[in-house]
């Protein structure tokens, strides 16, 4: 019989991280308490984004998911396995692979292919397996035809694509991209969530999509807010976006298309609630004209 914890990706109980910060001497001189008290359960295949402002959290409680960081206090279990019992360490890190903001800090190899072949050559990964596994890689993220080329070439949209499908060789059943589009310009941003959602509707990969960006969220199945290392506030996007004082607590902006939205209906133009994108908003427009 399966545990069950084992029906979740990712569970959190009651997680508490403190970084200590030190002095000139190594003296503690400071406890930050950076996580408070998260607790979430994300279900298998589910597409999940954390938002949230500078400094609330959501990259300390990225780190709890794949094992890079450990609790102060409660527990992070990944697909049933407690993330700092010994001997998980490897199988949770293989099972959510992490993409990062900076698509120059997370390629380390001088051609595309042998980028994607590092993650599975640590795990032991067998070579005929490993070719297989990077051509598959690469093809899921519309890289293939630059397998040999050198990563520095490449747009920062590109690399994060090179950095997914290093991710994806490892075969995991989780994804995390902590901010992993915001350096990246309009189009890149694009193409990275467009690949993001591919991977979770047709390989039901479980994604969580760390961001700041509220347009990029739209999507999602459910939304965390997180707020000085607490959640704030959770829901579908469409509850989320309503919720107008939380969200201006917590230093987000609304899309643009939701903004648009609510001034209209201020001004009596009557275009309708729980509008998240430019096309929704075309549409009411066109309909109201009749
Ligand atoms: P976010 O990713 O949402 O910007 P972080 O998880 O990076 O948030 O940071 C949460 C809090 O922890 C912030 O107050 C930050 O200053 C603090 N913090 C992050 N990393 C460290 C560290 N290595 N040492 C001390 N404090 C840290
Ligand atoms: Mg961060």
């Amino acid at each position: 019989m399966q545990k069950k914890s084992d029906q979740y990706m990712i569970e959190t109980k009651d997680l508490v991280y403190e970084y200590n910060r030190r002095d000139e001497n190594g003296d503690i001189a400071e406890i930050v308490r950076a996580l408070d008290g998260v607790s979430l359960k994300v279900k298998k295949g589910d597409f999940i984004a954390v938002l949230g402002a500078n400094g609330s959290g959501k990259s300390t409680f990225a780190k709890h998911l794949n094992g890079l960081l450990h609790p102060t206090e409660g527990v992070v279990y990944i697909n049933g396995m407690q993330t700092d019992r010994e001997g998980n360490v490897l199988p949770v890190r293989q099972m959510a692979g992490m993409v990062f903001q900076n698509p120059d800090n997370q390629i380390i190899s001088g051609i595309v292919e042998e980028d994607v072949a590092f993650g599975p050559e640590n795990l032991g990964v067998s070579t005929e397996e490993i070719l297989l596994r990077v051509e598959e890689s690469l093809k899921q993220v519309d890289m293939l035809p630059y397998r040999k080329h050198s990563p520095n070439r490449l747009s920062g949209g590109q690399k994060q694509r090179v950095a997914i499908a290093g991710v994806l060789a490892m075969h995991p059943q989780c994804i995390i991209l902590d901010e992993a589009t915001a350096m990246l310009d309009p189009a890149g941003r694009k193409k990275v969530l467009e690949i993001v959602m591919r991977l979770n509707k047709e390989e039901h990969i479980t994604i969580i999509l760390i961001t700041h960006y509220m347009e990029d969220v739209t999507e999602a199945d459910y939304i965390y807010v997180m707020k000085e290392g607490k959640i704030a506030t959770s829901g579908t996007p469409g509850e989320v976006f309503e919720q107008k004082k939380i969200l201006q607590d917590c230093a987000l902006e609304l899309p643009t298309a939701t903004r648009i939205a609510q001034l209209l209906n201020e001004a009596d133009i009557p275009v309708g609630d729980g509008i998240l994108t430019m096309e929704e908003l075309a549409d009411r427009l066109d309909k109201l004209r009749g």
